[in-house]
């Protein structure tokens, strides 16, 4: 290591989790990383594992974040990973929501923080979890730089005409109802990784994004900066998801509470969130894993939750293929994105017409890099994500400053 590295920790604090990423930077070099499941809760999972491999997991109780971290710190020296606290130089945070105050990573102070906390409503179940993760690193590390990376700044490049809703414009004016996207840590750095990939500065492609885990966004990246993407107000919006419907028409809501007796919005907006999308349509699972294998033995709802899904995401690539008048690639990411052959087979068959050839060949599971046929108009990349990485890389310049 040189003189100049130092320890960063890359931090997505969820509302009874806290996931986190040990970086040697500027290196690059991840040392450890781990999380924390079910803070609060009895029985908390409390997970580690080194870069060399080993996984140690223990099933203790975690009652906040602060000890959370307190924990995981001192496995970090039980482990001689870090010999001590002070080691740690710095510390980023995921933070859901931005709106349109934060266009780029920030140092965390007492007014970002009051800010952060603002934009609650545009993400209320992420934002207080963020905020949650950033105070407890404040009290057990108060000297450090802290530094807040939003997964919505990508998306503050969007035209006027693409985030705005066709709503009476007093709304956005008054209220800020608006599109705003997410995953936007992930869409930056696939863009950044695909220029790589393709030899090119990012400033000459179009691209169109597909993020496709549990949550799914499809994005339209035109010369390294995002000009639409499908997620909306709030997540909810877009593609179909795991367990979130994606676009819908929002008179279903009246509609749905009568018939059903339903008598609260909130419940009828969880019922789209939660027990929606694959999940709703199967009856089965959100879990792509468990939807192919029941498509394969033949469970009619389990292949309509399946081509429902694979005919969302063509048409969003559609759309962006009209807006961008054509890409010069089509990025794989996320969990199902990154892992499953089939659906990227699916997104993308008979679609030769658009320029569009997937090699079979360089698609199976666990590829990576470029998976379309040498004669494709249009590469196809499969990249794997890394959020973290880019969350670390704030931290060093942030501190660099
Ligand atoms: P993420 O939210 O990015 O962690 O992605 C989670 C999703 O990835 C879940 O729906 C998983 O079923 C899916 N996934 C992970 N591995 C595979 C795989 N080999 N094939 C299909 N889906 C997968």
């Amino acid at each position: 290591m040189s003189k100049a590295s130092s320890k960063i920790i890359a931090i997505n604090a969820g509302s009874s989790s806290l996931k986190w990423q040990l970086y040697n930077m500027p290196e690059e070099i991840v040392l450890a990383k781990g999380m924390v499941e079910r803070i609060g809760l009895p029985n908390a999972i409390f997970t580690i594992k080194r870069a060399k491999g080993e996984k140690f997991e223990r099933i203790v109780d975690v009652s906040t974040h602060e000890l959370a971290v307190q924990m995981f710190l001192d496995e970090l020296i039980s482990l001689n990973i870090i010999s001590a606290y002070e080691e740690i130089k710095g510390v980023g945070h995921r933070v859901v929501a931005g709106g349109e105050f934060f266009k780029n990573s920030v140092v965390i102070d007492e007014i970002v923080l009051k800010k952060i906390a603002d934009l609650i409503e545009l993400a209320p179940l992420h934002n207080p979890a963020n905020i949650q993760g950033i105070k407890a690193f404040q009290k057990i590390l108060p000297k450090i730089i802290s530094v807040a990376v939003f997964d919505t700044a990508f998306h503050t490049t969007m035209s006027t005409e693409n985030y705005l809703y066709p709503l009476p414009k007093k709304y956005y004016e008054k209220y800020g109802a608006r599109k705003y996207g997410a995953h936007g840590t992930s869409h930056f750095y696939v863009t950044q990784k695909s220029a790589e990939l393709l030899g090119e500065s990012v400033d000459k492609l179009k691209l169109i994004t597909c993020h496709i885990g549990n949550g799914a966004s499809i994005t339209a990246v035109r010369y390294g900066v995002s000009i639409d993407t499908s997620m909306g107000f709030t997540p909810l919006a877009g593609v179909m998801m795991g367990t979130r419907t994606g676009d819908i028409d929002p008179s279903l809501i009246p509609f749905l509470m009568e018939k059903t007796g339903i008598n609260s919005v909130q419940e009828i907006i969880d019922i789209f969130n939660k027990k929606s999308g694959l999940l709703g349509v199967s009856g089965i699972s959100s879990d792509m894993r468990d939807i192919i294998v029941a498509c394969k033995e033949g469970n009619k709802d389990a292949i309509l939750a399946f081509t429902m899904y694979i005919n969302r995401i063509k048409k969003y690539i559609g759309q962006y293929l009209a807006l961008l008048n054509g890409v010069d690639a089509i990025i794989f990411t996320a969990g199902i994105g990154e892992n499953s052959d089939i659906v990227r087979s699916k997104i993308l068959e008979g679609m030769d017409w658009f320029g569009l050839e997937i090699d079979e060949s360089k698609n199976f599971p666990g590829a990576e890099g470029i998976i379309s046929t040498l004669s494709s108009k249009v590469k196809i990349l499969v990249i794997p994500t890394d959020e973290e990485l880019v969350i670390a890389r704030a931290v060093e310049k942030l501190k660099k400053k």
